[in-house]
């Protein structure tokens, strides 16, 4: 019963070999010619049924999104798009589907109505373009820090420390939301919830990987992280996978070489390996553009795209730099950016990362240096006294896709920083014990997974690289 793939029979099938394939119903033409689809390729295979033998019946149930299994013979094709056929000898329709009810007809839905019907929108070329180029770069995320001798480590997803994320945390608990217990004092006394104290899911599993950095020498998550922020943009998702090595012994320098380096190859993996669905995805691109206002419209072709950063080095600027170039540039004399750059300091608006990769260098930037006061507490202070050895990595379209730095490793100035920003020591006595045994200078950095994916695959929305997307108001499905 064994089924042969679309992908494979259209790459290695040899002529009038009988073949059993399955699949859905794309489009069904004169009676005469099913496009089927299994998801394994863009491609369809042409399966041809000669109607005057088949029960009226089962040719009523070919329907457009039916799941059938055929069994056939390979032969030329006399159509033009492609070579072979499948010369169906019996069919059986395994799945009908409704044509007055299925909602992915073989016509343009726009992203919005797909959004709404997620669980049936992989069944669309562009989604099931998205998502194995998707499948194919998370590959390519293990295969390269498997092969530079790093070890895969798996964060916690359930937190007791809530010292990054503080206010943009989803609580878990088993309290009863209508009557909790509570303290002496009136508030919610946690010590009777689960855990026996408050606990979160997890923003970042940074300060975890550290530890295992910490032993282990170089180590990467690849999980699921959530933010309770409520930012409705296309770049920020509730829920989004996130991708954090963390290596003992590196500096800065080494950190934006190895993130620099981590990005070009997985982009190279998928020009080499999913080039059918870049294709498809760069054409629909196009057309996108078409109807955009000429000023709106990207210049560059999806692939042009991606290998304009994997062929280059990114450009390295400090944020000092990048600050002197933004308060000269055109917009902010014409007073054209919604936040103005008054000085040194204040942290950049997506609108300003987008000036510096578009219009400036016209290349991925990655600023470093920034003013410590907009950073984390774990980044390494400069001499200075008042920068952090802090790496955004900025990227055309995206604006910011890695966030990074080099950690502190002094306790001293670790728990001078933790006392200014009145973090407990209590809640992490854990993380100043790092710097309490055989503390070393380390380093890493956060890559979104879908803003990577977004970029791959030139999307516009990154609710639309994730299969069942997160966001305020939306956790259908
Ligand atoms: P932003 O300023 O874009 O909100 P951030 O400074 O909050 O990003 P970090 O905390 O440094 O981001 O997280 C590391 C990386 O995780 C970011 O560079 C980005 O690629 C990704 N990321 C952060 N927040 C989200 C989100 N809500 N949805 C998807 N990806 C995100
Ligand atoms: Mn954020």
């Amino acid at each position: 019963m064994k089924s042969s793939s679309i992908k494979s029979l259209l790459e290695e099938a040899t002529l009038h070999q009988e073949l059993t394939v399955s699949g859905w119903v794309r489009t069904f033409r004169s009676n005469r010619f099913i496009a089927l689809n299994d998801g394994s390729t863009l491609q369809n295979l042409q399966c041809v049924v000669d109607f005057e033998k088949m029960d009226p019946e089962v040719l009523r149930k070919i329907n457009t999104g039916a799941a059938l299994r055929v069994v056939g013979e390979v032969v030329p094709s006399q159509g033009r798009g492609q070579k072979i056929e499948l010369q169906v000898s019996s069919l059986q329709v395994l799945g009908e589907a409704n044509p007055e009810q299925y909602p992915i007809q073989p016509k343009k839905h726009s992203m919005e109505f797909l959004r709404e019907q997620a669980h049936l929108r992989v069944r669309t070329n562009t989604f099931s373009a998205v998502m194995r180029v998707r499948s194919a770069l998370a590959f390519a995320v293990h295969q390269y820090f498997t092969s530079e001798g790093f070890y895969y480590f798996h964060a916690p997803i359930i937190t007791g420390s809530d010292a990054e994320g503080a206010g943009e945390m989803f609580r878990v608990s088993v309290l009863d939301p209508k009557s909790p217990p509570l303290t002496p004092e009136g508030t919610v006394d946690f010590k009777e919830d689960f855990f026996g104290k408050e606990t979160n899911l997890t923003v970042s599993g940074q300060l975890e990987a550290e530890a295992y950095a910490m032993g282990l020498g170089k180590v990467y998550t690849f999980g699921p992280t959530f933010r309770a922020e409520n930012s409705n943009t296309s770049r920020h998702l509730a829920e989004f996978w996130m991708i954090e090595p963390e290596m003992a012994f590196y500096d800065l320098d080494a950190n934006m070489d190895l993130a620099e380096d981590f990005i070009q190859q997985v982009i190279r993996y998928i020009l080499e390996h999913c080039q059918e669905d870049l294709e498809f995805l760069e054409k629909r691109l196009l057309d996108e553009e078409k109807s955009k206002p000429q000023t709106e419209r990207s210049d560059m072709p999806l692939m042009e795209k991606l290998r304009f950063v994997t062929d280059q080095p990114f450009k390295r600027v400090s944020y000092t730099e990048a600050i002197d170039i933004l308060k000269n540039s055109k917009p902010n004399k014409k007073k054209k950016f919604q936040y103005p750059i008054e000085g040194w300091g204040t942290d950049l608006q997506s609108e300003h990362e987008r000036y510096l990769v578009e219009k400036h260098f016209k290349c991925p930037v990655i600023l470093f240096n920034y003013p410590a006061e907009i950073k984390a507490f774990y980044m390494r202070l400069n001499e200075d006294g008042k920068t952090v050895r802090a790496m955004d990595i900025l990227f055309p379209g995206i604006g910011e896709i890695v966030g990074g730095s080099q950690r502190e490793e002094r306790l001293d100035v670790l728990t001078d920083k933790m006392k200014a920003l009145g973090i407990d020591e209590k809640e992490l006595w854990w993380y100043l014990d790092l710097r309490r045994f055989g503390t070393a200078v380390h380093s890493g950095f956060g890559l979104g997974f879908e803003r990577l994916v977004q970029f791959a695959t030139g999307m516009g929305n990154i609710r639309d690289v994730i299969p069942f997307p997160r966001t305020p108001q939306n956790a259908e499905f």
